[in-house]
C-alpha cells in the first residue's frame, strides 16, 4: 500500500532557511523520510528531470532557476505519498495555493515555489531514478 515520492527543497526553499519547515510537515503528516540529500544539479540532470517542459517558455528560467544553489532531495514514503504530499505543497502557482500549505504559507512567485513533488507514480519512479539511481 505504501508508494515513494520524489521531494525537492528547491534552491529558493535551501535559501530562505525553510529545510527544517518541510520536513516538519512531511514528518508531521506521518510520511518517512527514506533517503536525503542535499546537492547543486548540472543543467544535464535539471532538463532531465523537468523533461515534460522542454517547449515551454519558461524552460530555459526553470533550468537557471533549479541550478542556481544547493537544493535538498528526498525520496518520501508513506500511503498515497504523492498525494499526500502534492496536498502539503499547494497549488502551483503560490497565491492560489491555501494558506496552511507550504506554498500558500511561505511563496509569492510561480518560479519560486518552494518545493516539487511527483505528480504520478510513473514521474515517481522516474524522477527517483534521476536523484538516486542506485538506491531504490
Ligand atoms: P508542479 O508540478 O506543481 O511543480 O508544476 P508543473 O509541473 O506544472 O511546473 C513545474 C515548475 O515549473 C513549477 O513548480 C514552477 O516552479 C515552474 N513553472 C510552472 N509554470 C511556470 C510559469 O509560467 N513561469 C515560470 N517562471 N515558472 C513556471
Ligand atoms: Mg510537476
Amino acid at each position: 500500500m505504501s508508494e515513494r515520492t520524489l521531494v525537492l527543497i528547491k534552491p529558493d526553499g535551501v535559501r530562505r532557511g525553510l529545510i527544517g519547515d518541510v520536513i516538519s510537515r512531511i514528518e508531521r503528516k506521518g510520511l518517512k523520510i527514506v533517503a536525503m540529500d542535499l546537492r547543486t544539479l548540472d543543467a544535464e540532470t535539471a532538463k532531465a528531470h523537468y523533461a515534460e517542459h522542454a517547449e515551454k517558455p519558461f524552460f530555459g528560467e526553470l533550468v537557471e532557476f533549479i541550478t542556481s544553489g544547493p537544493l535538498v532531495a528526498m525520496v518520501v514514503e508513506g500511503p498515497r505519498a504523492i498525494q499526500a504530499f502534492r496536498a502539503l505543497a499547494g497549488a502551483t502557482d503560490p497565491v492560489k495555493a491555501a494558506p496552511g500549505t507550504i506554498r500558500g504559507d511561505h511563496a509569492l512567485e510561480i518560479g519560486e515555489n518552494v518545493v516539487h513533488g511527483s505528480d504520478s507514480p510513473e514521474s515517481a519512479a522516474r524522477e527517483i531514478k534521476i536523484f538516486f539511481p542506485d538506491r531504490f
